[in-house]
């Protein structure tokens, strides 16, 4: 799994400019999780062990019902549900609250197996762009030109670049750019919903909407890194 994973080629994500290169990536890396532990790894024990273990959050568990078969799905919740109530919640209890186990379901209602394998591999092509980008002017250009980086990745991006993930000698002209994708995105986010806003206003009657009709949706994209699904549209 971990090999698929690092085989995603940046330059062809990049290429795209559509939104965010890093949610493009992200959403491939969450596709290629939940398919496989739907599919290939259902026959991996110690697969299973970790899944059970970690369980899943709640906008993976959706995916792979999307991805996977009932059948599969159920195989996993049963062994996962037989470890909690076996381990963890017994239905009859006696005495003091046992602080431990209760710890674990805590832990348990903050994990997934999903977002640990998707991090692990967001952080590697984190170095391969830093890699790109300090020595392919090619590829520098390439990420100068994308539409806009969102704000949990920028966040991301940059605290992985701090953490020397990037030469002390490109950090500022990494920051600057990225700063731009960013902020320059932020900016006439704002001005469309000023704009937007504007419009209520009899005086802004006859006037162009501009760009600003979607400009809610592209805010809470850009804010949360998930564009607002459109339930009316399909
Ligand atoms: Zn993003
Ligand atoms: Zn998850």
């Amino acid at each position: 799994m971990k090999e698929d994973i690092t085989t995603i080629p940046i330059n062809d994500v990049f290429s795209v400019r559509e939104g965010c290169p890093l949610c493009s990536m992200r959403n491939m890396l969450e596709a290629r999780s939940t398919t496989y532990i739907t599919g290939a790894a259902m026959m991996e024990p110690d697969v299973r062990i970790k899944t059970n273990e970690k369980g899943f959050c709640h906008r993976h568990f959706e995916m792979m019902l999307k991805c996977g078969t009932r059948l599969s799905n159920a195989l996993i919740l049963e062994s996962h549900l037989d470890k909690i109530k076996n381990e963890f919640i017994p239905k009859t209890v006696s005495g003091k609250p046992d602080k431990k186990k209760i710890a674990a379901v805590r832990n348990l209602t903050k994990s997934c197996f999903c977002c640990e394998q998707v991090n692990w591999g967001m952080e590697h092509m984190f170095q391969t762009i830093f890699s790109s980008y300090t020595n392919d002017e090619q590829f520098r250009q390439l990420y100068n030109s994308q539409r806009f980086i969102c704000m949990e990745h920028f966040s991301d991006l940059m605290t992985a670049a701090i953490a020397k993930g990037i030469s002390g000698k490109m950090l500022p002209q990494f920051y600057a750019d990225t700063s731009k994708l960013c902020g320059g995105y932020l900016e006439s986010l704002k001005a469309d919903v000023t704009h937007f806003c504007s419009m209520f206003d009899y005086r802004s009657k006859g006037q162009s909407w501009g760009n600003s009709k979607d400009s809610i949706e592209r805010s809470i994209e850009f804010l949360t890194s998930d564009p607002v699904v459109d339930e009316t549209k399909e």
